[in-house]
């Protein structure tokens, strides 16, 4: 078949493609991606200003830590396809979706045993929420299936996760009668560095407490919200949360589909705090951004309670369950991760975007800059133009996707100082434009 052109392409993806959050039949014309290498983008032609190659500034939404066809995991995937790509894990298993669990249990705190390995991080989401509930069903305490979390969150697009992401933020006004009823308790304290606020402590746990027979967890994002408004608060927070949970007897998940790997300045935000959830997620970077895969962890405590229940066994099976070929990169992403030092890396890249942005916050209408690990954020006091934000970052040779009033950006781990340099300034640019 020959290639279509970028114009018919561009045609039939608006008269028939859906894209994120997106409207049908499309608006904008996204951008072509020929191939991608390294830390760029290559086009299939060139963008306003010429340039035709964009350094990467997102990691295609926090996934792509080790930049794009990293020989190390191309001969992952060409490897493992020679053996099988994939094959049913109801009464089979392999080596690959083994050892990456036996790997994701040594690696995450210590009382996570259990892995279910699930193919995208919603549905890791909805995993975790169904061993929380099924736990206290199992051990008589079917009344416990609520859950509470903090406002200004993101757990994921499915009809559970949708229920537990910020109440304003997301879309639960179009959802109201569909949506199970959850607890909100006020947004975190903003803040890495900020002392914990003793008052949002009380009236935390006075809402725990209110419901404490009805909850059956408390589900976060640790110290990075992410899609839900690029805020970052102090691991005592995650602290406090874990305290009030034992407390309480409610159990604790911690949803680290964005911030696992190393990008928050920690392999997992949960080690800021020094404290373990019951449940874990894991999604995204797992990877290396190749193929779509997420994991919930969860303790022994919660796995030997759902075994001694009514029906013993987690109800859940997706078809492609870990995933041979998903598996097999996620482990050389792995290797690839711990066989270096991440964690200079992170902070390099930190460094690069902090002294970058700097400039940012004289620009007019920036109501904040922040950056946590390898993570840079600009928010303006207005909503972004997008279209504009997004040319303007082009301009500059840097792919960004702004949304609501946040220009931000996660670069790949292996993104060089000057590149660095060169997003830290398209983010600029971008809120200049937008
Ligand atoms: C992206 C994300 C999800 C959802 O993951 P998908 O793979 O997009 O379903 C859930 N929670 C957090 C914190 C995320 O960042």
């Amino acid at each position: 078949m020959p290639p279509l052109s970028a114009d018919t392409l561009i045609a039939l993806d608006r008269a028939h493609v859906w894209h994120p959050y997106g409207p049908m039949p499309g608006t904008v014309t996204p951008y072509v991606v020929e191939s991608a290498s390294g830390v760029r983008l290559r086009l299939a032609e060139p963008v306003a200003g010429g340039q035709r190659e964009l350094v990467d500034g997102m990691s295609s939404w926090w996934a792509a830590i080790h930049g794009y066809r990293h020989p190390v995991l191309d001969e992952a995937v060409r490897e493992q396809l020679g053996r099988m790509s994939h094959v049913m894990f109801g009464g089979l298993t392999h080596e690959p979706a083994v050892r990456l669990a036996a790997r994701l249990v040594e690696i995450t705190p210590e009382p996570l045993r259990h892995v279910f390995l699930a193919d995208s991080g919603s549905v890791a989401v909805e995993v975790a929420m169904k061993m929380c509930l099924q736990y206290w069903q199992s051990i008589g305490r079917p009344q416990k299936r609520r859950l509470l979390t903090w406002r200004g969150g993101y757990h994921g697009d499915t009809f559970h996760p949708m229920s537990v992401c910020d109440p304003d933020g997301g879309m639960h006004h179009l959802w109201g009668g569909v949506l199970p009823g959850q607890l909100f308790a006020p947004e975190p304290p903003a803040g890495f560095d900020a002392p914990l606020d003793p008052e949002y402590a009380s009236q935390f746990e006075e809402l725990m407490e209110r419901h404490a027979d009805e909850l059956a967890a408390v589900i976060v994002e640790p110290v990075v919200q992410g899609a839900g408004g690029m805020r970052f608060h102090s691991p005592a927070y995650l602290r406090m949360l874990r305290e009030l949970c034992d407390r309480h007897g409610v159990l604790l998940v911690f949803d680290e589909i964005a911030t696992g790997f190393g990008r928050s300045g920690a392999l997992f935000a949960a080690d800021h705090a020094g404290i373990s959830p019951d449940v874990m997620c894991l999604g995204k970077a797992l990877t290396g951004g190749y193929l779509t895969l997420a994991a919930a962890l969860c303790t022994s405590e919660i796995a030997d309670g759902i075994s001694r229940g009514e029906m013993p066994v987690l109800a859940h099976g997706p078809t492609f369950m870990g995933n041979p070929l998903a598996c097999a990169v996620a482990n050389a992403s792995l290797d690839l991760l711990l066989g270096q030092d991440w964690a200079v890396e992170v902070k390099r890249i930190s460094s690069g975007l902090s002294a970058g942005l700097s400039a940012a916050s004289e620009v007019p209408g920036v109501r904040d800059v922040r950056v946590q690990g390898a993570i840079g954020v600009v928010q303006l006091d207005h909503p972004v133009d997008v279209p504009a934000a997004t040319e303007a970052a082009a301009r500059e040779g840097v792919w960004l996707r702004p949304f609501r009033d946040l220009i931000y950006t996660m670069p790949p781990y292996v993104t060089g100082d000057e590149d660095v340099a060169r997003i830290a300034a398209a983010v600029t640019a971008a809120a200049v434009a937008g």
